[in-house]
């Protein structure tokens, strides 16, 4: 017999993984987490925190993130997702309306980018 079981501290760290998604094209990305927790992004949100040298800079450009306070922009270019494909067993590429496709979204961010938003949550349910 083989132990393969996780142990429960493995399982509250790195090993956390997406147990669902549920991917609306026009309204965001939801997903059921390994350890019950469910995380609700916006399109907006993700396409923000896209994670592709083009909108991080990290070639030393500047950052080509999109204003979304600008309502106009916003109106013109409505943001949709065309597509979502799963990379390996680590992450998922979003493939957008207006053709960008080279966020890669690994789990570990998608985690992150929940725990920020739990974190926000929390601390407006304060106010
Ligand atoms: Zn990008």
């Amino acid at each position: 017999m083989s132990e393969t079981r996780q142990s429960p501290a493995e399982q509250r760290g790195a090993d956390l993984f997406p147990e669902h998604f549920a991917v609306s094209k026009s309204t965001g990305i939801k997903i059921d987490w390994s350890d019950g927790e469910r995380s609700d992004f916006s399109l907006e949100f993700l396409r923000e925190r896209c994670p592709c040298a083009q909108c991080t800079g990290a070639h030393g450009t500047p950052p080509q993130a999109l204003d979304f306070s600008n309502p106009l922009q916003l109106y013109r270019e409505r943001l949709k997702i065309t597509q979502v494909e799963p990379i390996g067993h680590y992450a998922i590429g979003i493939h957008w309306n207006d053709g960008h496709k080279t966020g890669i979204y690994s789990y570990r961010l998608l985690r992150e980018l929940h725990e920020e938003l739990a974190r926000k949550h929390r601390s407006s349910a304060l106010q």
